[in-house]
């Protein structure tokens, strides 16, 4: 993975203008757009302007532009009269069924009874997972962070 190879990326091929998108902002580090395939109307991408296939790749100076932008989107829909909510929603790696390979961030803006239903979707993925593998499995996410936090019940 990482490289910058841009060559037939969709989303480098906007960012460079070689394809028309409805743009909402071009930053320095991350650049917004809005989404041929809306679950809304304006359903917005966030994307970093560098090629990064996956969030592991996003160069750390384009990071928190990225994710400034997705706040400053958020904030704007709501501003705009577009959304009274947002629901962010990215795919990093092949496993999460990513499509294109050139990290985006979905923003989605959220009214009452616009029919999205993310919670009726993921009460219906909703699986059991036993009290000792929960331990077992928090605690193998623990041993790799910089600063370890307190214990778990
Ligand atoms: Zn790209």
């Amino acid at each position: 993975m990482g490289g910058r190879k841009t060559a037939g990326c969709v989303f480098c091929e906007i960012i460079a203008h070689r394809l028309p998108a409805w743009w909402v902002e071009e930053g320095t580090g991350a650049v917004a757009f809005l989404t041929i395939q809306p679950l809304a109307e304006g359903h917005t991408l966030v994307i970093p302007r560098g090629h990064a296939p996956t969030l592991e790749d996003v160069r750390p100076d384009e990071r928190s532009e990225m994710w400034s932008l997705v706040h400053r989107i958020s904030e704007r829909m709501r501003h705009v009269g577009l959304a009274e909510g947002v629901n962010l929603l990215v795919a990093s790696g092949r496993a999460a069924e990513q499509g294109v390979f050139h990290l985006h961030v979905h923003v989605i803006p959220r009214r009452p009874g616009d029919m999205v239903g993310f919670n009726a979707w993921i009460d219906s993925k909703v699986r059991s997972v036993p009290e000792a593998r929960q331990r077992e499995l928090s605690e193998r996410l623990r041993s790799d962070a910089p600063r370890r936090p307190g214990p778990s019940p």
